[in-house]
């Protein structure tokens, strides 16, 4: 199951297929969803598996529909992209957990060296003035830029075909990260990811999966270790959820990890408490 609310959203995930009229409801909604403060962040904590002392949080983006109640990424983060109101969206992102985190880095003992994990999507890394929309961020919210990664899908890098060099060049003089997220779903080869100056991989959930399942479980998770090894990338595990997990990612030396297993996504408030309790 997906966390607070996603039951209903993947209830309306159905409802919503095919049905155009629908559709063009939620794009227009969509619209007025930022202005109306509908759009809010929840943030996943992402542990160190040795101490389970949480090193950062990834910032997850929901949506509180007047009507519907909460809608999950998956279903409108798909529009906001085809709309373009990915870009505003997106913006508003960056301000707000940037934003969030350094409060939580500057007054919370426990948070003073977390980092800030969050997503972009191709349009937005693609869009020129993208460097400018995360320096600016950067500096509102006063947060050392190298705290901030960047998540950026595989699959959406593979995708462009003039990938900006120029863009990458500027992340880089900027000081902040970038993060492959999904690795492994897509075909980055060494070189590439070389070339993309990444700093951290994001393991998917699916190789997490395969652990213990089998003699091959971990071989791609260890495939990728190596990789990351010789690339000196950190690797951070998606979607661990049982402790069988947590002693094999140990066991091959992951790094950090991430999943139900440890918290789901919470609500900024809830911050605060987390940090408070743990390690358990
Ligand atoms: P993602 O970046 O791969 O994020 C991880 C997703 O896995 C999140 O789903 C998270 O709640 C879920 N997850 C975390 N731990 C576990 C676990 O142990 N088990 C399982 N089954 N799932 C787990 P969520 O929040 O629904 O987000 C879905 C996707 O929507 C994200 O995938 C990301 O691609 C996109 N997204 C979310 N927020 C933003 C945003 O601010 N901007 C953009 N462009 N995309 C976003
Ligand atoms: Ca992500
Ligand atoms: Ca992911
Ligand atoms: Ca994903």
């Amino acid at each position: 199951a997906k966390s607070a609310g996603g039951d209903s959203s993947a209830v309306y995930e159905v409802q919503m297929t095919g049905q155009a009229a629908g559709r063009l409801d939620l794009e227009s909604d969509l619209r007025l969803a930022l202005q109306r403060r509908e759009l809010l962040l929840e943030y996943q904590p992402i542990v160190d598996l040795r101490s389970e002392v949480t090193v950062g949080f990834e910032a997850l983006l929901r949506w509180h529909h007047p009507e519907h109640g909460p809608i999950m990424p998956d279903v409108f983060i798909p529009i906001a992209e085809e709309t373009g109101l990915i870009l505003p969206i997106g913006t508003w992102v960056l301000q707000e957990a940037l934003g969030q985190v350094e409060q939580w880095r500057r007054h919370l003992p426990e948070a003073a060296n977390v980092y800030a994990a969050v997503n972009i999507s191709g349009r937005q890394f693609v869009a020129r003035d993208f460097p400018d929309v995360v320096d600016a961020a950067v500096r509102s919210a006063g947060i050392d830029p190298a705290a901030v990664n960047l998540e950026i899908t595989e699959t959406v890098l593979m995708d462009q075909p003039g990938l900006p060099k120029e863009t990458l060049q500027r992340l880089i003089q900027l000081g902040v990260g970038l993060s492959i997220d999904d690795f492994g779903t897509g075909y980055s080869s060494l070189s590439y990811l070389k070339w993309l100056s990444a700093r951290t991989l994001k393991i998917d959930r699916t190789f997490v999966e395969e652990l213990g399942r089998g003699p091959h479980g971990a071989s791609i998770i260890e495939l990728v270790l190596g990789m990351a090894d010789n690339l000196s990338l950190n690797v951070v595990a998606e979607g661990v959820e049982t402790l069988d997990q947590v002693n094999e990612l140990r066991r091959l030396g992951v790094r950090s990890a991430q999943g139900y297993f440890w918290s789901k996504s919470m609500p900024s408030d809830r911050v605060p408490d987390w940090l408070d309790t743990l390690p358990p």
